[in-house]
């Protein structure tokens, strides 16, 4: 069997898991208000029933304390019982199992209660926590068993208490954020004080059948963070209070090394699980980076963990299992790490969802009804196979329409076909490679290197036109733009020879991406290694000094590069809240010199002469490269000439075909692939 190891039940002694897959706790959002219980439990049933064996909710606070954002999602009273039952009966529904994440965010809470092991405010919240007494410990050690007892009475089948992170628990277990001189700080044994006691009462609350996994923090990622040797203490001491299995935590939110982000290596930091592993006797989940069976089984194989924790890859394909076990895993949507519509949302306040999957999060409201009356069936055109157009005509084709999908170049994805050679995006050629699969499966007839017109169009006598054609690079008028020393994005990331010395115009997601690629020779390995990624980011997996943290050794860029933009203040603001300062820190570690407040004045041989406070002066560079941002593509002379010939053709003859206009070809102000997935989706639900 191909998947052995992942797809292995595990029998817990009180209780068995279906197999090895656990869906790691991701707030969501609607978590924290009951009228959403019924659309979470929506959520959740479809991935039960998608197969996975263990399901974490996102956190739940034990007291109001604890909350993340005022009036965030508490389970601290009977009351809250008819809620949680929802899920716990829809994840039953469809044989899964379901534990309930206890999260009491310490000084990560956005709200003005938050309480903390000592009076430090973290970077990330502008409110400074009280340290919490004697009195206020035992009282929250209580709430944790409260918590507990409660979601085993609402159907729960365990709960898995939140200690990674940096969240309260992880401050008292690290001197970084416990300065304090009672029993619960000092060495070690004190900081885990807490940890061991609400483990204690909560098995003593819930008894010996309720799984109680705890999340660990392997690798603090931050300064007075702890070492390996009392990381496994505390472990050792958790085991003999009760714990059923550990789940694996990497990094605090505050620390300043990607962790799960798509440039992150695949799988990058299980090593630590499997030194865990060897050092406990309970079962250990594995976690971070993980988006594929291959990696998964793989892991397992080598003994890495004995459970494998996927969040958002359960977030981009609910049948993730399903598929595994089917032979199928070919067509699994890989989550590609962007975050866009998960951990940015999040951070936003807004409802969770999925890049590569629009319906995450929208199970009860985006629903892609098959179409069984033979005359409700369309036969529709999508022009364009960009993120678009590939969205469009694969749920159109699922619900039963006849589609063809058409696309000027000779292979599929659109401007993904770019975004995938930026270096740590690699991750953007697995999408491609799903609605690949999604079109043979559904027999969409796909003609590349067609250029589509309105006679083609004509000819077909399709029901429906969706036009996803997407964008045009922008080209600013500025004197010498046509020069041979300026190049496109599109030319560069198609390998166009570019010198040493670079300016870059516009420091949009694409200024930022075409900055990075140019930062690597070509025949550098990519993805880079993880050995190679480590020394980047300055991690220790020994995890020797507090933290796991080593001076950072980045590797010599490739070229000089200035990343340029007309408007004033930092650059890349409009990044995603979660990535950007990734991109940012790169290129601030290679040199790259980002300027805001730039008029571009001229360019020549000599380079390109630009001002900056009144200031002029010459950016003596070899090559410019211009990322000024898109329009849709929508001239007269180009390839939508088809659109409205074909419109006006469309009235004359009764309102066939029905148009609609989707992704950049609809709007390029603020296009994303985000937005351009989800109108495919939405277009053709509707149909
Ligand atoms: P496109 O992807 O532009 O696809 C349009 C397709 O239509 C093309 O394949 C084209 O050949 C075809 N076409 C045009 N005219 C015709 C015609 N007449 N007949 C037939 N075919 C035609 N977005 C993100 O959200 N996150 C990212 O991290 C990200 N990174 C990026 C990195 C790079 C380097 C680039 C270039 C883009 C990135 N994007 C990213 C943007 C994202 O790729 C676009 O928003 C998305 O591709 C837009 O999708 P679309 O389908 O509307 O258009
Ligand atoms: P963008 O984000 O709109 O950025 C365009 C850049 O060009 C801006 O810096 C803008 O800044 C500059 N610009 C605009 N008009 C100009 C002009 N006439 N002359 C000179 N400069 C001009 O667009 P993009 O970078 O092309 O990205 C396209 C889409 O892909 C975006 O929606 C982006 O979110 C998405 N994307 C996302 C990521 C990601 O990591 N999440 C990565 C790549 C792309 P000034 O006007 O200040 O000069
Ligand atoms: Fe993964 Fe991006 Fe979807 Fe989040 S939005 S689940 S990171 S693909």
């Amino acid at each position: 069997m191909p998947y052995q190891h992942l797809l292995a039940e595990l029998d817990l002694g009180f209780t068995r898991l279906r197999n090895r897959v656990v869906m790691g706790s991701m707030h969501t959002g609607m978590e924290d208000r009951f009228w959403h219980y019924p659309k979470l439990a929506a959520y959740f049933r479809e991935r039960a029933k998608g197969g996975v064996g263990l399901i974490v909710t996102g956190g739940i606070s034990p007291n109001r304390r604890g909350w993340l954002l005022p009036f965030g999602g508490t389970l601290n009273s009977v009351f809250d019982l008819r809620n949680h039952r929802l899920l716990t009966e829809a994840v039953h529904a469809e044989g899964g199992k379901i534990a309930l994440q206890i999260l009491h965010a310490g000084r990560y809470g956005y709200q003005p209660f938050v309480v903390s092991a000592s009076a430090i405010k973290s970077p990330i919240s502008k409110f400074k926590p009280r340290a919490l007494s004697i009195a206020g410990i035992a009282k929250t050690v209580r709430d944790y068993a409260r918590c507990a007892r409660l979601a085993q009475r609402a159907g729960y089948d365990g709960i898995e208490i939140m200690g990674s992170e940096g969240y309260l628990l992880n401050q008292f277990l690290c001197p970084r954020t416990n300065r304090r001189t009672d029993r619960y700080g000092g060495g070690i044994e004190n900081r885990m004080r807490i940890a061991r006691e609400i483990v204690e009462r909560v098995r003593a609350a819930c008894g010996e059948r309720f799984i109680v996994v705890y999340r660990l923090s392997l690798i603090d990622l931050v300064e007075g963070g702890n070492t390996w040797d009392e990381t496994v203490q505390v472990a050792q001491a958790l085991e003999a209070a009760g714990v059923t299995m550990f789940d694996t935590g990497i990094g605090w939110h505050e620390a300043r090394v990607p962790t799960i982000v798509t440039s992150v290596p695949r799988a990058a930091f299980a090593e630590l699980s499997a030194r865990l592993k060897a050092a406990v006797n309970v079962p250990v989940i594995v976690s971070n980076r993980i988006n594929t069976p291959e990696v998964a089984e793989a892991l397992l194989a080598e003994g890495a963990g004995d459970l494998v924790s996927m969040a958002r890859p359960l977030l981009a394909d609910p049948e993730f299992v399903l598929k595994t076990a089917e032979g199928r895993a070919h067509e699994i949507n890989t989550c590609i790490a962007c975050n866009q519509a998960c951990l940015d949302h999040t951070f936003r306040n807004q409802r969770a969802s999925c890049l590569v999957n629009p319906r995450a999060g929208r199970e009860t409201d985006l629903l892609y009804r098959p179409v069984t009356d033979p005359r409700a069936m369309r036969s529709v055109a999508v022009v364009g196979a960009g993120p678009a157009g590939l969205s469009a005509a694969t749920v159109a084709a699922s619900r039963g329409h006849r589609v063809t999908l058409f696309d000027a170049n000779a292979t599929l994805g659109g401007q993904f076909n770019l975004a995938m050679r930026v270096p740590g995006k690699e991750e953007f050629s697995e999408t491609i490679r799903y609605f690949q699969s999604q079109l043979q499966r559904h027999r969409v007839d796909v003609r590349l290197d067609t250029r589509v017109d309105a006679a083609l169009l004509a000819a077909g006598g399709y029901d429906d036109v969706i036009v996803a054609t997407g964008i045009v690079p922008r080209r600013p008028s500025i004197a010498g733009i046509d020069g041979a020393n300026v190049l496109s994005y599109v030319e560069v990331l198609h390998g166009a020879p570019v010198g040493r010395r670079v300016a870059v115009i516009g420091a949009g997601g694409i200024g930022f991406d075409v900055s990075e690629f140019l930062l690597h020779r070509a025949d550098e390995p990519q993805p880079m290694p993880r050995d190679a990624w480590l020394d980047e980011w300055g991690v220790d997996l020994a995890v020797r000094e507090r933290g796991g943290l080593k001076p950072p050794a980045p590797a010599r860029p490739a070229r000089q590069i200035w990343l340029l933009q007309r408007k004033a203040g930092k650059l890349g603001s409009g990044l995603g809240k979660t990535s950007g300062w990734v991109h940012r820190a790169r290129l601030a570690k290679h040199g790259v010199k980002m300027l805001g407040g730039v008029s571009y004045l001229e360019i020549s041989a000599r380079g390109l002469k630009i001002a900056r406070d009144g200031v002029e002066e010459w950016l003596e560079v070899d090559t410019i490269v211009v990322c000024a941002g898109q329009e849709s593509l929508r001239d007269l002379a180009g390839p939508t000439r088809a659109e409205a010939q074909a419109k006006t053709a469309a009235v004359a003859s009764g309102g066939r075909p029905r148009y609609h206009v989707i992704g950049g070809a609809k709007v390029a102000t603020e296009l994303d692939a985000k937005r351009a997935i989800r109108e495919g989706a939405e277009v053709a639900a509707a149909l």
